[in-house]
């Protein structure tokens, strides 16, 4: 019950609660609330819109501030750093007091409009609507060609498909907000995580829009980082592979010993064979360098999990007020030195 008293900008929990991720959105968001507020009053008068800076490096806090003060219901957060956009929405969700969140990009790729069928949705008993993108008209060939084989290695690779098209643009119910809460993963694949925690999920169909203004930060190597992020924190298939590799390997190892020993039986011992032995050696050397790549990447996950440092670092706070309970002493506090 403790995150219901978080923040109170009224004492009323609000119906809706909006998490808007930005990083160097200063000119899209005012153009996002002239949008999102009519959109907003037409469903409830009882929303929140929380707005997570991710250390934009342009005016974005004092834009946030700036919609703080002209309506009390815009508020949010700003990291002490970037810390990305997944880490972000769980900023958000760690935030919101709705019984519903619905998540929205700031660059006005997601039509504000669409969350009025989001609840239409969750009303008929819904718990996670999302925004299925109809158009990837805006983006580019090797993009689109990119991101459905993501999808393909992913269904097979992972536990849970996640839907085609669905993205972060999307309605949950409290009791997803809460099941998502509780996964304090760090490296977090937020399509991955919503697939994960299941409920009743139906896709409204949208088209997205062209980005406003600025352009979009997931350049083709985030976009690699993040794929790789995405099914390594879902499926161990990248390390089990190693062993039907590793079969393989030595069946064609022991198929081309048993020939080569006929054939030096038969024939006595052939010395020429440089080349195929330093090939050889070469591949298999890469084989296994890139198979403890792989186990290093693993490695490197676990450490950052095990390290359980905070998801994020809050900077400042518009209108919302710091939780009593958020303040975690590091672990040596609590024995104070005895001399
Ligand atoms: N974003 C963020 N932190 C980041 C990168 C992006 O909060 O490090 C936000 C960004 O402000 C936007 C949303 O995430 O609201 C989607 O980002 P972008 O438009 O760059 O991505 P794309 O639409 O190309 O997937
Ligand atoms: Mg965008």
């Amino acid at each position: 019950m403790s995150l219901f008293f978080n923040v109170s900008p009224s004492p009323k929990a609000p119906l809706l609660s909006i998490i808007i991720p930005a990083y160097n959105e200063a000119r899209n968001l005012p153009m996002l609330s002239d949008r999102l507020t009519p959109s907003l009053v037409e469903i409830t008068e009882e929303f929140e819109v929380i707005i997570i800076n991710d250390g934009s490096a342009d005016e974005t806090a004092a834009q946030i501030a700036a919609l703080h003060q002209h309506d009390p219901r815009y508020c949010g957060l700003s990291f002490s750093r970037n810390f990305g956009k997944e880490i972000a929405i769980a900023a958000g969700l760690d935030h919101a007091r709705g019984q519903a969140c619905v998540i929205i990009d700031a660059d006005l790729q997601h039509p504000p409009e669409i969350i009025a069928k989001f609840v239409e949705k969750w009303r008929e008993g819904y718990q996670v609507v999302y925004g299925q993108r109809i158009d990837r008209a805006t983006d580019s060939a090797v993009r689109k060609t990119l991101s459905e084989w993501f999808y393909k290695v992913f269904s097979m690779a992972g536990e849970t498909p996640l839907p085609p098209g669905a993205g972060d643009f999307r309605l949950l119910d409290r009791k997803a907000v809460q099941a998502l809460r509780a996964m304090g993963e760090r490296a977090r694949f937020s399509k991955g995580l919503y697939a994960w925690v299941g409920f009743r999920c139906i896709g409204v169909p949208f088209e997205v829009a062209e980005r406003a203004h600025g352009v979009s930060s997931f350049n083709l190597h985030r976009l690699f980082s993040f794929a790789f992020d995405g099914i390594t924190s879902f499926s161990t298939l990248p390390l089990k592979l190693w062993i039907y590799i590793g079969f393989i390997i030595s069946f064609m190892a022991f198929l081309t010993g048993s020939f080569y020993l006929t054939r030096t039986l038969l024939f006595g011992v052939d010395v020429p064979g440089y080349a195929s032995l330093i090939v050889s050696i070469m591949f298999f050397a890469g084989m296994q360098l890139l198979s403890l790549g792989i186990i290093g990447e693993y490695i490197g996950r676990i450490f950052a999990e095990v390290k359980r440092r905070p998801l994020y670092i809050i900077g400042e706070r518009f209108g919302i007020e710091a939780d009593p309970n958020d303040v975690t002493p590091p672990p040596f506090s609590k024995t104070p030195p005895t001399h």
